[in-house]
């Protein structure tokens, strides 16, 4: 049976909260949305990231042997992984759940059947909202490569290959000449590619962000630019959200503030192992040279994208916290690391940024009711994913507080897994 119309306050404008919304005002709901700064703006994760749109991407971070593998990582200067060693004692409980996550094939292959339906589809989804909201040009549907030294070193991932594969991932294996054709300007170092055929990615995620909130707004949502900061309850039942500037009465609340969810989860009754994994990039505006897709180059842990604003280079996991300053050598590497992907690359016009990946141990995001009040749902913890799974989020969120029969199973996500 489905709910009665509610008024439902969706507290972050990032992609998930504005997919939320847009798909709560499809279903007849009337919608505020919470959002401190600018919707899409640098604030914001969903501003600076890859922009993928991957339906490959179903493996959660942790894996097997990880915790063998991270001490040559810190070790290496132009390594994908830092931690700041102040932080540690804080990020112990998070880390310690992280790495038992994915220490078996076993626990990878449950989690990866859990990834897959946020992000399969998400090209054709995204697409569906970007042409309702008048920005179809920012979503491509022309494929995806990982690339690799040899085919070698390709066979040394097979493992996680076959897992992508019982997962319905299909790919088309691309030798040097196949490589080269495709991506010209690519190293020769890379003689080997893994194509995604019906992979995307976004042009400008930031300001395909800020139309999808203008199109909430279009369609009726209020837009309140406040810090949510709490929940009135009273017997159970959500009256309002606290904001710094007053309180909304409203009857349903999205936690979508994504790495600065954990007060809010647990302002509504659930202590979430929430961490940021601090992600940089660099905005190449005239690379003059690079690639023709978007290419994951399996040695530097990073995606190259080609965008609006010229070429993206992201990647690298900071572990942190949430108030250290950046460290804009994070950004150098990822900018030194495309330049030697691809040899005509300039690299004179260039934008740092940091952002942060809200991210759970177990690389699933929480989605669910919450359990001090079941009026307000999580919707956070997306990590690394969370561009590709907005679409598919913003639909399940909505299905839970219609009522309608869930777009997909909300089980894997229920915030109990962690109780
Ligand atoms: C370097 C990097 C590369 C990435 N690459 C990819 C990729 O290629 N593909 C992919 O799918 N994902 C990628 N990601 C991950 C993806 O960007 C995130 O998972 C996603 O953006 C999270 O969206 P969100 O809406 O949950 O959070 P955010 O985008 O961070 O939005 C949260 C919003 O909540 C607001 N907020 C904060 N506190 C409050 C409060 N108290 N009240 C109200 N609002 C509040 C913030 O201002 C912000 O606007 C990448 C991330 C990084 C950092």
């Amino acid at each position: 049976m489905t709910s009665p119309p509610t008024h439902t306050a969706v507290l972050g404008a990032g992609i998930i909260g504005a997919c939320s919304a847009l798909e709560l005002l499809r279903d007849g709901h009337r919608v505020t949305i919470v959002e401190p700064g600018p919707p899409g703006g640098e604030q914001a994760a969903s501003y600076g990231n890859g922009g993928w749109l991957c339906p490959c991407s179903v493996l959660p971070v942790s894996e097997p042997g990880l915790w063998r593998k991270v001490p040559g990582y810190l070790a290496d200067p132009l390594g994908p992984l830092a931690i700041r060693w102040r932080y540690f004692p804080k990020l112990l409980p998070w880390l310690t759940k992280f790495l038992r996550a994915g220490s078996s094939m076993g626990r990878v292959r449950k989690l990866a059947r859990s990834l897959r339906p946020l992000v399969e589809g998400s090209p054709e989804r995204h697409l569906k909202l970007a042409t309702e909201a008048g920005v179809a040009h920012l979503i491509v549907r022309t494929g995806l490569i990982y690339v690799y030294p040899s085919r070698g070193d390709f066979l040394k991932e097979a493992p996680f290959w076959a897992i992508r594969h019982e997962n319905g991932v299909r790919w088309l294996e691309l030798d040097a000449q196949e490589l080269r054709q495709r991506e010209p300007q690519l190293d020769r170092h890379y003689q080997f590619g893994a194509f995604i055929e019906d992979g995307g990615h976004c042009t400008d995620p930031g300001a395909y962000v800020a139309a999808l909130v203008r199109h909430a707004v279009s369609l009726g949502a209020m837009l309140v630019q406040a810090d949510a900061v709490g929940f009135d309850i009273a017997n159970g039942r959500l009256r309002g959200v606290r904001t710094a500037t007053g309180t909304i009465a409203c009857d349903r609340a999205v936690i979508a503030a994504g790495a600065r969810s954990k007060a809010l989860a647990l302002a509504a009754g659930d202590d979430v192992p929430l961490e940021t994994e601090r992600g940089y990039h660099a905005m190449i505006a005239t690379p003059e040279a690079g690639p023709r897709h978007p290419l994951m180059p399996s040695d530097g842990k990073m995606v190259n994208t080609p965008m609006a604003g010229g070429l993206r280079s992201a990647g690298q996991v900071e572990l942190g916290g949430l108030e250290a300053l950046p460290n804009w050598k994070r950004a150098e590497i990822l900018r030194e690391q495309a330049r030697r992907a691809y040899p005509g690359l300039s690299v004179t016009d260039v934008k740092v940024w940091m952002g942060h990946r809200p991210s759970m141990p177990d690389s699933l995001p929480n989605i669910g009711p919450a359990s001090g009040c079941a009026d307000v749902l999580h919707a956070y913890g997306h990590g690394h994913i969370g561009l590709a799974s907005g679409a598919t989020t913003g639909r399940l969120v909505a299905d839970l507080i219609t009522g309608k029969p869930p777009v997909i199973d909300p089980g894997p996500y229920s915030v109990r897994r962690w109780r």
